[in-house]
């Protein structure tokens, strides 16, 4: 079993979050550190500890995630104008928490590439 994260104690409400969006697959809450007006963390019910699992996961659990991220951010009213989807994976991706979450990030024009 790996080690609990921080986002293991969100997901059982022992730690605080601001909740956006919950359904039986994912749960989306606000970013503490926002880097656009608008960043929300997206993370699956079932832990993986990062998007190199999805290689091994049942399509249902799959589907839920992205299905979850992409409502996610047409809740948040992103779709007109665009958002951003990111996945840090690992070290060379500056992955910090080991579990499993997209980083939905809109409401400002967004550079590219990133750093
Ligand atoms: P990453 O660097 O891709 O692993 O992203 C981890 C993200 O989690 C960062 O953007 C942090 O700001 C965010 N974060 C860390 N702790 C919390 C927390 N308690 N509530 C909300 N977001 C957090």
């Amino acid at each position: 079993m790996s080690d609990d994260t921080i986002f293991d104690k969100i997901l059982r409400r022992e730690v605080p979050s601001e909740a956006v969006y919950e359904d039986d697959d994912v749960y989306a809450f606000r970013d503490i550190e926002p880097q656009a007006p608008t960043h929300v963390l997206v993370i699956p019910k079932r832990k993986m500890e990062s998007f190199a699992d999805l290689a091994d996961a049942k399509d249902a659990e799959v589907a839920g995630l992205m299905q979850g991220v992409s409502r996610v951010a047409r809740e948040l009213g992103l779709e007109d104008r665009g958002y951003r989807v990111v996945f840090n994976t690992g070290p060379d991706a500056l992955q910090s928490v080991a579990y499993l979450h997209a980083h939905i990030l809109g409401g400002r024009k967004l550079s590219w590439p990133p750093g």
